[in-house]
């Protein structure tokens, strides 16, 4: 082993730069840039019945107040398309001007034709190549979706998905790979049908006179390896805006750590212009709860900052209370759910760091390290609970209402930094 001392400073690790162009995906007054120079952006979809306006735009300004900055809704239906227009129209009474994104499988063609309001109201259409139609009508039905993003001057995703894949493309590609002296193994022919249907539905939609910057391609799987290789292939071929998501992730814990390898290693290598997390939900989990991790991963990578940081320690046998998870909780729960009226009323607050720390060994030192941090007393340390404000100790509380008290500080602190007047 070389043991030579080495010099000079160690690298600093940083995602790759995105090398994408950037398309525009508008509603109003509000223009979402996807890719390009443009930040990650956070992508959602709804899971109410798209016939019920009310339910799904309520859902929807949920997403959008969470951090979703695209919202996709299904269009599956004429009656779903007749109230797509109602759904846009709730929504801007409402105030929320995140931009809908519609998703069209098999009758895409006849319902952005035939419901014309519908098309208006959508900023985005989703194209499945895979679900548009077989044999000869796949690219005259392909081509009329193209034609009524051209009439309504909206960007297009061309989503491909490994369960839905042009099973005619994939066909063709097995039997030139049942020709090769070494044929390749499946799963690669898929990686290559994938791409290939995204790519070449990208070239017919140019073809037909679409800004290649407005079509932007996924090509979702839904093993980890599967979507690193597949999109690290993508992006060598093309320089069209790509979004990222692990399709079929599953629940809970599994669900979020496969989105969350999967998409962190693309994203560290530049690779994704947004994200979705397709998270099935648990029983009475909110549906926010996968914008909620697209977030987090986006801010873990040092992407995107979009609420305050908490951070706090695991606990260990110095801790045989609850009081410092309980407060910790309490303070990322009270931080996250004001963010929403927070982020006009306290420009930069996202940038806030607290610490909560469950005794002397780390916590003064990462308290510190944070804009506002407390250190908890530990098992037979002292009833007392240093706090630290920009890298000093402010003050030490004691008693019955520790929790109490350090909210306020923190309220305090984000006031008088945040606040207008500063
Ligand atoms: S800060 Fe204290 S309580 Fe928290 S993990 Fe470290 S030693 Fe344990």
């Amino acid at each position: 082993m070389d043991t030579a001392v080495r010099t000079g400073p160690i690298a600093v690790a940083a995602p790759a730069a995105h090398r994408t162009r950037q398309a525009r995906v508008v509603w109003g007054e509000r223009v979402v840039t996807v890719g390009g120079d443009a930040p990650v952006r956070v992508q959602s979809m709804t899971n109410t019945d798209t016939q019920d306006a009310i339910a799904t735009a309520i859902q929807v300004k949920e997403l959008a107040l969470a951090g979703s900055e695209l919202v996709r809704i299904t269009v599956n239906t004429p009656e779903a398309a007749a109230q797509v227009p109602y759904i846009r129209e709730q929504l801007d009474r409402m105030g929320v001007d995140v931009p809908l994104v519609g998703d069209f499988h098999y009758n895409g063609h006849r319902l952005l034709t035939e419901f014309p309001a519908c098309a208006e109201a959508l900023s985005k259409y989703r194209i499945n190549p895979g679900n548009v139609g077989k044999g000869a009508k796949r690219d005259t039905q392909f081509g009329q979706m193209v034609e009524a993003a051209l009439r309504w001057n909206r960007p297009v995703r061309i989503g491909v998905n490994w369960g839905s894949l042009d099973q005619e493309l994939l066909a063709g590609l097995m039997d030139e790979n049942a020709g090769r002296p070494e044929p390749w193994e499946a799963r690669q022919v898929m990686y290559e049908a994938l791409i290939q249907s995204a790519i070449g539905s990208a070239e017919r939609a140019v073809e037909i006179g679409m800004d290649p910057a407005q079509v932007i391609l996924s090509c979702k799987v839904s093993g980890v390896q599967d979507l690193i290789a597949v999109y690290r292939e993508l992006a060598r071929r093309c320089d069209y805006p790509l979004h990222l998501g692990l399709t079929e992730a599953g629940m809970g814990t599994k669900g979020t750590v496969a989105s969350t390898a999967a998409m962190a290693i693309l994203l560290q290598e530049g690779i994704g212009d947004t994200i979705r997390v397709s998270l099935t939900p648990q029983p009475g989990e909110a549906r926010t709860q996968e914008v909620v991790i697209a977030t987090e991963i986006l801010q873990a990578l040092g992407l995107r900052v979009f609420v305050p940081s908490v951070t706090a320690c695991p606990g260990c046998g110095r801790t045989t209370s609850t009081v410092f998870q309980e407060l910790a909780k309490q303070i990322d729960d009270h931080l996250r759910a004001q963010m929403p009226v927070w982020r006009s009323r306290y420009p930069g607050v996202e940038k806030l760091k607290v610490a909560v720390m469950g005794c002397i060994v780390n916590g003064p030192g990462e308290s510190k390290h944070a804009d506002i941090g407390i250190s908890l007393p530990g098992t037979g340390e002292a009833p007392a609970a240093p706090v630290f404000i920009d890298g000093e100790k402010a003050m030490t509380l004691r008693g019955e209402h520790i929790a109490a008290e350090f909210h306020a500080i923190v309220e305090r602190y984000i006031q008088e930094r945040f606040g207008a007047t500063n």
